[in-house]
């Protein structure tokens, strides 16, 4: 099976922070990757702008750099690399001031797609809005992209919409969440509303509670001063957890368009039951050997930020009611994965004794590694000597089942960077889900920091706290393994 490309519309892409991290290992090898599937058009232009002063050689020379170190297949070899840094150009703005606007406009040209990607701080999207409106660089038809996080709180999102929302539609905005763009992520839509096999036992009755797993091995590396201000719950909960907890909770679409799918999104977070303490454990690594602890990454001896959050979530609606999904990540723990699980009730009768055991179909979606689909069915042990069950998995891994395709599996970034220029939204946030994310979270938040709540240590690398272990425990339910 070869992959078709689509070729997208000429475009100039302006990368505000051009020269950061983020835009090194991600968005510019991204970029990279889709001009070596000969989906950028001949004429397309990715366009640096960051506060420091280099010449457009110097950016060229420091992407390449990037690629060679971020991207993981060589698809076009050195030849490409500079085909690609054939097409890139630089210039010096300064968000809060005036420097390197004009020379931004002068590069821009007319009649092409427009793109302006915020790979900055979220305290410069405003300015950058902003300037390039009174500059009058960027088109009604100009699309710009931001980052997470997208806000602390409520409060400071619904600013940080409204900054936006002086300057451009919200048909313009598109809020990344990079999970979103993941290919499984995708996969778990056409599997739910491709078949008519799942459907039908989506909802409270079937399935007996879904766990969703973030867990990461990294600790919180150089992002010490950020992470210890936001903690798991701002990090990872608010965002992509709650995106792939909408996905698999949401009602079918009546179409998979932009707004039909995030209406259904925003349905779920807003049925979303309030959860009370008894239902969240938090955590904080612990030294392991030479490797310093969560306090000592942070630099902060009395943190009392989580990197560890396990939780028990409700939605009040008819499909779940009774059904509650267990939500976990955190860093350094024992391996680095993400899942969906949806575990599903015994069949309600067995025919084949007590002795037969329990066997509950489970349909795991990975996200990373190796991604794919599994469902887990239960069949006789083969051989004479009696019926007994076995548990099989019947897997549908990308990588196995479509071979070579798989190894061309898009990387989030890049496909979530051909959408903005297709103008195609239905992969990223709305302004109004975002708010109901946080107007969720804020009051889990605001209940720790009145109790003045100390997280519970957990041994790095490991599963994280026996506390969220227990959660289960007490009902019965045991956490997937962690592998
Ligand atoms: P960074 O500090 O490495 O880079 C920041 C960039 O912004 C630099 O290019 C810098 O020149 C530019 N910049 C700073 N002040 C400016 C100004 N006044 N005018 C113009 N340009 C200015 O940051 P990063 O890690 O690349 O992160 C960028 C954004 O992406 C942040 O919002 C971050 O939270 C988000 N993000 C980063 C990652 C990541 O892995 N690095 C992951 C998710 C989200």
């Amino acid at each position: 099976m070869v992959s078709r490309v689509i070729p997208v519309d000429d475009f100039d892409l302006v990368i505000f922070g051009g020269t950061g991290d983020l835009a090194r290992r991600k968005i510019l090898p991204g970029l990279y990757r889709r001009f070596c599937a000969g989906q950028m058009p001949e004429t397309a232009r990715v366009i640096g702008a960051a506060r420091s002063d280099h010449s457009t050689e110097e950016f060229r020379q420091m992407v390449g750099d990037a690629i060679r170190e971020f991207s993981k297949k060589n698809e076009c070899e050195e030849e490409g690399i500079g085909a690609f840094l054939d097409r890139l150009d630089y210039v010096q703005v300064d968000a809060r001031g005036e420097g390197g606007w004009d020379d931004l406009k002068a590069k821009m040209r007319d009649d092409v797609i427009k793109a302006y990607y915020f790979s900055v701080a979220p305290s410069l999207f405003g300015d950058l809005a902003e300037r390039l409106m009174s500059h009058r660089i960027a088109d009604p038809d100009a699309r710009i992209v931001v980052e997470k996080p997208f806000g602390r709180d409520l409060e400071s999102a619904r600013k940080l919409n409204a900054d936006l929302a002086r300057h451009f539609a919200e048909t313009q905005i598109y809020r990344i969440d990079h999970y979103l763009g993941k290919e499984t992520v995708q996969n778990l839509m056409a599997v739910r509303f491709g078949n008519i096999l799942f459907e039908p036992l989506w909802n409270s009755q079937y399935v007996d509670h879904i766990q969703i797993t973030v867990a990461e091995t990294v600790g919180v590396g150089g992002r010490g001063e950020y992470y210890d201000r936001a903690g798991a719950m701002r990090d990872m909960v608010q965002n992509h957890l709650m995106q792939l907890l909408c996905l698999i909770a949401m009602e079918p679409p009546s179409r998979f368009n932009p707004d039909a799918v995030r209406d259904e999104k925003l349905k779920v977070i807003r049925a979303l039951e309030p959860v009370d303490h008894h239902h969240i454990v938090r955590g904080q690594y612990e030294a392991k050997g030479e490797e310093p602890s969560f306090r000592e990454d942070v630099g902060d001896p009395r943190s009392r930020t989580e990197s560890f959050v396990a939780m028990r979530v409700m939605i009040s609606n008819w499909r779940w009611a009774g059904t509650p999904f267990f939500l976990r990540t955190g860093k350094k723990l024992r391996a680095r994965t993400s899942e969906i699980a949806v575990v599903f009730k015994d069949a309600p009768h067995s025919i084949f004794g007590e002795e037969a055991g329990r066997h509950a179909n489970v349909l795991s979606i990975r996200l990373q590694p190796n991604e794919g689909i599994t469902l887990k069915v239960t069949i006789k042990e083969p051989g004479p000597g009696g019926m007994r069950l076995i548990d099989v998995p019947l897997d549908m891994s990308f990588a196995e089942a479509l071979g070579e395709e798989a190894e061309e599996i898009t990387d989030a970034y890049e496909r979530l960077i051909m959408d903005v220029i297709r103008g195609n939204q239905t992969l990223f946030m709305r302004g109004d889900e975002v708010e109901a994310a946080w107007a969720w979270t804020d009051p889990i938040i605001q209940g720790w920091e009145l109790r003045s709540d100390v997280p519970k240590t957990y041994d790095a690398y490991s599963s994280g706290p026996e506390d969220a272990a227990m959660m289960l425990h007490r009902e019965g339910r045991r956490w997937r393994e962690i592998r």
